[in-house]
């Protein structure tokens, strides 16, 4: 048994814990950058409760998943604000956007010169400035992991900028912040955090560390993700989702992923369909094949006793069989209204294109057993 795991130097969780943000800034740095994912009106106590501590703040607003050239003028933004601190407070773009200009700013170059698949691919030499992010969505787990995704329009791929000096310094996962997040949102990033506590668990890097974290996690998303999407203010069920989130950053981060990110990644490169969506279109399909390809190749084999596990913490079912958790996860989607992938405009005719970008995605490294090229054609034309 071998692993490497590494987090978040300092996690903060629970409702109303957003109120340490502002001291713990202060021991961090003078002047922050505050890059905000949601509404301007959700951040002004942030900004307000950082102005008492006496720390400067310019804020920055993300609208979309973060690309390249964003992340280049948000460094030279926050150059030109001499900011030592950089604070997101927002979804996964406004993180992982926060957490790429973090690198960044201490490391000096363009972004391609760090960049996985199209870029350099060269390591990172310094710790980022101090980076302190808060999830408004519960979802992504940026909090805690040790990469950005970013988007190439000129490459037509979302690839990650990633190091362990990227992590963030503090996270803070405060639950009422999730409170106002509307359904369908609730639906899409609920379903990336249930596909986050899947893919790790059955992937060729799955440790016993984060075994645990996906088993828990889970367990709450089976009890809550329903009950969140369906009555958006019972905290309760916030707050397991919260967590769940927590759990898939923690495993995803130190076991990687599988085939619904490896085709996520070509995905947000290629159509306008926001991340969380794409996985939750993709998730049901991912576990079929896998699960199918599985039975024939090695049925008596790990991947198998690893879905028939998620198959029996889903349905709640102490025998159910692997497949039965493929037709929760289905049935799960139905009732959220999860769209197929062809109302973002993909086609039969990209299975080919995607498939192919697929294969060299960097989480597709971690997928159970490599599929072929049908296989990962199946998964494709079926969430289509
Ligand atoms: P997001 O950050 O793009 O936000 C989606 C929408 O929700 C935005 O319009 C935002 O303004 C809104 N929003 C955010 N918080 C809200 C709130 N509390 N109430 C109402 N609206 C709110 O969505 P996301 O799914 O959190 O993040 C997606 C991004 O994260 C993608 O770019 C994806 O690639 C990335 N990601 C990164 C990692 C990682 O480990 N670095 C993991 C998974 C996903």
């Amino acid at each position: 048994m071998r692993f490497d795991f590494a987090t978040s130097t300092r996690i903060l969780f629970g409702s109303g814990e957003v109120r340490e943000v502002a001291p713990a800034a202060k021991q961090m740095g003078g002047r922050a950058m505050l890059v905000v994912g949601c509404s301007p009106e959700c951040a002004a106590f942030l900004i307000d409760a950082l102005k008492k501590e006496g720390i400067g703040c310019v804020s920055w607003a993300m609208r979309a998943e973060p690309s390249v050239s964003l992340v280049r003028q948000g460094v030279e933004f926050a150059r030109q604000e001499q900011c030592d601190l950089v604070i997101a407070f927002g979804g996964g773009s406004a993180i992982d956007a926060g957490k790429a200009i973090a690198a960044l700013l201490t490391n000096g170059g363009e972004p391609s010169d760090y960049l996985e698949v199209i870029g350099k691919g060269q390591p990172l030499q310094n710790p980022s400035v101090p980076f302190i992010a808060v999830p408004t969505t519960a979802g992504t787990g940026s909090e805690v992991t040790r990469n950005a995704v970013l988007a190439s329009p000129e490459h037509r791929v979302k690839v990650s900028l990633r190091s362990p000096m990227m992590l963030p310094r503090l996270a803070v996962v405060d639950p009422e912040l999730t409170l106002d997040l509307p359904p369908a949102l609730t639906a899409s990033t609920g379903l990336d955090a249930l596909t986050q506590l899947i893919e790790p668990y059955v992937s060729i890097r799955a440790n016993p560390l984060t075994d645990g974290f996906c088993l828990e996690g889970l367990r709450r998303v089976s009890r809550s993700l329903h009950r969140a999407y369906h009555c958006g203010s019972d905290i309760a069920a916030r707050e397991f989702m919260s967590l769940a989130s927590l759990l898939g950053g923690l495993a995803l981060a130190n076991a990687g992923l599988g085939v619904v990110h490896g085709f996520a990644a070509p995905i947000g490169g290629m159509f306008d369909a926001p991340h969380g969506a794409v996985c939750a279109a993709l998730l049901p399909h991912g576990m079929a094949v896998n699960i199918c390809a599985s039975r024939t190749r090695t049925p008596d084999g790990e991947t198998l006793r690893r879905y028939e596990t998620v198959a029996r913490l889903l349905t709640g079912k102490p025998d159910a069989l692997a497949e039965e958790g493929v037709e929760w996860v289905r049935q799960l989607c139905l009732e959220l209204q999860i769209p197929p992938l062809s109302s973002y405009g993909i086609q039969e005719r990209d299975v080919p294109t995607l498939v192919e970008k697929a294969a060299k995605a960097s989480s597709m490294k971690g997928n159970p057993l490599t599929l072929t090229t049908d296989e990962l054609g199946e998964v494709l034309t079926r969430a289509l």
